[in-house]
């Protein structure tokens, strides 16, 4: 289909990663959005961005000297953003809120639309502060913004939008203000105006555990004023009791995606029995090479060069980054994995170091280093005591592990171009889908990880990466997992890197193969036109 025939899309987002230096993004469901904005742009496809302007970003979050893991805020300048002009009020806890309307284009991504409610009119200035700094109704504040705020903006830039695409449920309250709008504009009923918003949304689910999908009291949401000229009754259809805003995503979209083949299952069990719900069909993540990919090893690649030498060069810039601010000095002869992750306990960062008679040996005698990463949501302790763990593995074995604290897309793209291997080992089938990994997939670097999320789709073991057991999940699986993940590294990992260094090489170009065809942004965009937005 011709581009200019394709419906014009909006696509909400709490966070995106467009750049280290703009720090409106947190993890995986940000550098989604931010890739998703800059293939837009790339390849010319309708589609903007709607989100909001963190005015103090996300956490930056550092060691103390006991070796746990501190949250910092800083006022953030953002001198590049364009004043639209346009300015939004939503009425929160009985208050009208003033929020402003940015735009921008910097980062070489299609248009991206951003609330800030930080004016002096308001008597609340940081309902736009921190992202996910807060929760229950500072969240929820931050969440009619987002929505409510979002389609009023859009109304008042008049930008013509045939789909709303709600990326994870934070944006669901602008079907609320969907809702309510037709019903005032059109004189129809709730049941008449959800029918016909419902042609025009679709949502993206991403946590498949129940607990991580966020739920709110309609006593709360009544008080905020979420409700938006809705009652209880008709809020009630929509999300349940309480106000589950996944439920709510499923119920507002004519159709819903997860994140990967495997996910995709996962999200039908968990929803299927939702009645009214959107059917879920899997469309896997991809990732944009041009923030992602080495331009040396992309260039190599394409002239079917050697890609050792690109490979070294990138691995020989993160050493000596790591050097810069950690004071270790890694060998760029020994094998070397990255593991960086969001600190959650199915993520098991702990797993490779799990029996060290056996990894202590490769990693005292020089045959094994691992660069480490990873921050824990602000709220959550236990993703703390994690980060905690990871440093402490950092001062066990000081000349072979090292720690990078404050883990955004600048350590992220160091890693994921200068390891030779990416470690990943959640507890099956709780990765969504992991993009990291898609990241080191397009630069060569080996992806050595449990069959989940996105990696059973690509993996042919011993071809173009590893996998780590048979995708077993039950009784045991922890000490099934670990005792896999150390037979692949004894048996082929370690002695094709040391041994078979033509093979390795072999299977860093089928590895860039499998990323071009499988998991790029471009196919995943394609993907969304074809099978989501039709
Ligand atoms: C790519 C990326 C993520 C998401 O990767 P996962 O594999 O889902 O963990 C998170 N944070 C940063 C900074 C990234 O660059």
């Amino acid at each position: 289909m011709a581009k200019s025939k394709l419906p014009r899309i909006a696509y909400f987002c709490m966070e995106f990663g467009l750049h280290e230096s703009f720090p409106i993004y947190s993890g995986g469901l940000g550098i989604l959005a931010g890739d998703i904005l800059k293939e837009a742009k790339a390849s010319n496809y309708p589609l903007i961005g709607v989100g909001i302007l963190w005015r103090q970003g996300y956490t930056s979050q550092r060691i103390d000297d006991k070796g746990y893991p501190y949250d910092s805020y800083y006022e953030q300048g953002y001198d590049f953003l364009e004043d639209t002009g346009v300015q939004v009020r939503v009425r929160i806890r009985g208050r009208q809120v003033q929020c402003k309307v940015w735009k921008c284009t910097q980062f070489e991504n299609a248009t991206l639309y951003l609330l800030d409610a930080n004016l002096p009119e308001n008597d609340d200035r940081l309902i736009t502060g921190q992202l996910y700094g807060w929760f229950s109704e500072e969240r929820i504040a931050q969440e009619m913004i987002l929505g409510i705020g979002g389609i009023r903006a859009l109304k008042a830039l008049k930008l013509p939008v045939e789909i709303y695409h709600f990326n994870d449920s934070h944006p669901v309250f602008a079907g609320v203000e969907l809702i309510r709008d037709k019903m005032d504009e059109e004189g129809l009923t709730f049941e008449k105006a959800w029918a016909g918003v419902k042609e025009k949304i679709v949502f993206t689910t991403h946590t498949p555990v129940k607990a991580g999908n966020e739920e709110h009291d309609h006593e709360l949401l009544q008080y905020m004023g979420a409700y938006n000229g809705l009652t209880f009754g008709q809020m009630l259809k929509l999300g349940g009791e309480p106000f589950s805003m996944t439920v709510a995503g499923l119920r507002l979209a004519k159709k819903a995606n997860a994140v990967a083949e495997l996910h995709g299952k996962t999200a039908r069990r968990m929803w299927g029995e939702v009645a009214g719900a959107a059917e879920i069909i899997g469309i896997t993540n991809g990732v944009f090479p041009g923030t992602w990919q080495d331009q040396r090893l992309a260039n190599a690649y394409a002239q079917d060069g050697d890609l050792w030498i690109p490979h070294q060069q990138a691995k020989r810039e993160m050493i000596a980054e790591i050097n810069r601010r950690n004071g270790v000095q890694l060998d760029e002869e020994v094998l070397t994995f990255g593991f960086a992750r969001r600190a959650a306990p199915y993520k098991r960062g702990n797993l490779i170091f799990s029996k060290p008679e056996i990894i202590g040996e490769y990693l005292e005698k020089g045959k094994l280093q691992i660069v480490l990463a990873g921050k824990a949501h602000p709220n959550d302790l236990t993703g703390k005591d994690i980060v905690a763990e990871m440093y402490r593995m950092s001062k066990r074995y000081p000349k072979s592990v090292v720690f990078l604290q404050d883990y955004d897309m600048k350590i992220g793209r160091l890693l994921t171009r200068g390891c030779d291997v990416w470690l990943n080992n959640p507890r099956r089938p709780q990765e969504a889908s992991g993009t990291s990994g898609m990241k080191a997939a397009m630069n060569g670097v080996l992806n050595f990880s449990v069959l989940d999320g996105w990696w059973p789709e690509g993996c042919i073991h011993g071809v173009n990466g590893w996998q780590i057991g048979d995708g077993y999940e039950g009784k045991d699986q922890d000490a099934k997992d670990r005792d896999a993940l150390y037979r692949v590294l004894q048996t082929e990992v370690i002695p094709t890197y040391y041994q078979k260094r033509e093979k390795w090489l072999k299977m860093m170009r089928a590895s860039i193969d499998m990323s071009h065809q499988q998991f790029s942004s471009a196919r995943m965009l394609k993907d969304y036109f074809d099978k989501l937005y039709c």
